[in-house]
C-alpha cells in the first residue's frame, strides 16, 4: 500500500505522478491526454513482458502526446547504482537506489540456458534479525511499496531480455520479510500474474518466509498457485528462537499447523529450508527433531549451505557452515524417513549476492 504522504514525496523527487503498476492512476492520465486504451496496454507489454526498455515502451505513444505522457508517467522506481557479475556461476546482484535513498539488492540467476530466475527484495533491510544473514543487521528499514517490487522485475527483465534470455521464475527470497509487508507483495504478486501485467505463471513465483501462520493462511487462500517457502532452519524450538528471534513471537507448534492448512489449499509442496549450521542445526537431535516435526506434512526439504557473513558468535562459538558429512547424515535421515530433500547450490557467493549475504555493504 502506498501512503499519499509516500506518493507526495516521490513527486517532489521525480516530477512525474504516476507508476506504469498503478492501472486506476495510467487510465486517468489516459484520459486526460484523450489516449486510446490500446495505447497503454502497448506501453505495459513492451515494459512488462517484452521487457524492451523505456525508449521502446514509449514508441507506441503517439509522438504528439508522448512528451506529455513520459512527463506523466514513472516507468522506473529505482535507480541503478551497482552491477556485480559472478566469475564463477553466472549471478548477477542489481544494486539499486530508492527515490528516498535506501539501498536494495536483487538477484539474477541464470540456472540454464535459456531458464532464468530472479530474487527480489520486499523491503529495505528487515526487523527478522536472523543471525545468519547481513539483511537482519540494517536498521531504520522500510516496506516497498508494490512498484518498487515490481521495478526490480522490470529492470532484471530488460537485462535478461538483451541477452536473449527469458525470465521465468520470481522469488521473493530477496532482503526483507515479504509477510510483514504483505500489501504490497499482495498487489505484485497479482500484478506478475495478471494476463494485463506480467503474465508470469503461478508456479514459477514463490515467497519464503520466517512463518507467520495468519500471513500464511492469507497468502496461499488468495494465491494458492504461488509456491510457498518457509524458513524453517530448525525444528527445535529454543535453537530456533536463539538464531531468529523475531520468529518467536509464531511458535513452531502454530506454523506447523499453517503449513497443514496451506498443504490442503495448494497442490503443490512447501519448501522447508533448513540452513546447515555447524553444531547448530545438523545434529543427531536436529535430525530427530525435524523428522518429527515434519510427518504429516506435504514439504520438500531443502539444505541451504551456510555462505558466511562475517565473524559471527553464536552461543560462545563462532558461527560456521556445517561440514560435507554432516550435511549428507541429514539428507540420508530425512530421506529414510521419505521426504523428498535436495540440497541448494549457492550462487553468487563471490559477489556477496547469496542467500544471507544481501544487504552485506550497507553498513
Ligand atoms: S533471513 Fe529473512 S527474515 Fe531473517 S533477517 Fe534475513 S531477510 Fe529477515
Amino acid at each position: 500500500m502506498v501512503c499519499k504522504e509516500h506518493v507526495a514525496f516521490r513527486m517532489t523527487l521525480s516530477g512525474k505522478t504516476v507508476s506504469v503498476h498503478d492501472t486506476s492512476g495510467l487510465d486517468q492520465v489516459r484520459k486526460r491526454l484523450k489516449l486510446d486504451p490500446g495505447i497503454i496496454r502497448q506501453v505495459r507489454a513492451a515494459l512488462l513482458r517484452s521487457f524492451l526498455g523505456e525508449a521502446k515502451a514509449l514508441q507506441s505513444v503517439p509522438f504528439d502526446v508522448r512528451h506529455g505522457f513520459a512527463a506523466a508517467v514513472r516507468l522506473h522506481e529505482l535507480t541503478p547504482v551497482e552491477r556485480r557479475d559472478s566469475r564463477t556461476d553466472g549471478a548477477t546482484k542489481l544494486v539499486y537506489r530508492t527515490s528516498d535513498g535506501h539501498r536494495i539488492e536483487s538477484v539474477i540467476l541464470r540456472i540454464q540456458s535459456g531458464r532464468s530466475s530472479l530474487c527480489v527484495s520486499s523491503q529495505t533491510g528487515c526487523p527478522g534479525g536472523c543471525r545468519f544473514c547481513a539483511t537482519g543487521r540494517i536498521k531504520g528499514g522500510r516496506n516497498l511499496t508494490s512498484a518498487e517490487v515490481l521495478d526490480q522485475v522490470v529492470q532484471a527483465g530488460g537485462i535478461l531480455a538483451a541477452e536473449g534470455r527469458r525470465l521465468r521464475n520470481v522469488v521473493l527470497m530477496g532482503m526483507g520479510e515479504p509477510l510483514l509487508n504483505e500489501d504490497a507483495v499482495y498487489s505484485a504478486l497479482a500484478a506478475l500474474q495478471g494476463k494485463d501485467g506480467f503474465n508470469l505463471s503461478g508456479r514459477h513465483l514463490l515467497v519464503s518466509t520466517l512463518g507467520i501462520p495468519d500471513a500464511i493462511r492469507r497468502l496461499t487462500a488468495q494465491f494458492p498457485q504461488v509456491g510457498l517457502a518457509i524458513s524453517l532452519h530448525s525444528a527445535r524450538q529454543t535453537v530456533r528462537d536463539d538464531l531468529m528471534p523475531l520468529a518467536r513471537r509464531w511458535p513452531l507448534g502454530e506454523l506447523r499447523q499453517a503449513i497443514l492448512e496451506a498443504n490442503t489449499c495448494q497442490d503443490r509442496e512447501v519448501m522447508i529450508e533448513i540452513l546447515m549450521l555447524a553444531g547448530v542445526t545438523d545434529t543427531e537431535a536436529d535430525q530427530t527433531a525435524l523428522v518429527g516435526w515434519l510427518t504429516g506434512l506435504r514439504v520438500h526439504v531443502n539444505l541451504i549451505p551456510y555462505n558466511s557473513v562475517g565473524d559471527i558468535v553464536f552461543k560462545d562459538a563462532p558461527l560456521r557452515g556445517s561440514p560435507n558429512v554432516r550435511i549428507q547424515a541429514m539428507q540420508e535421515a530425512l530421506k529414510a524417513a521419505a521426504f523428498k530433500v535436495t540440497r541448494r547450490r549457492s550462487l553468487g557467493s563471490d559477489i556477496g549476492a547469496a542467500c544471507g549475504q544481501l544487504g552485506g555493504n550497507e553498513n
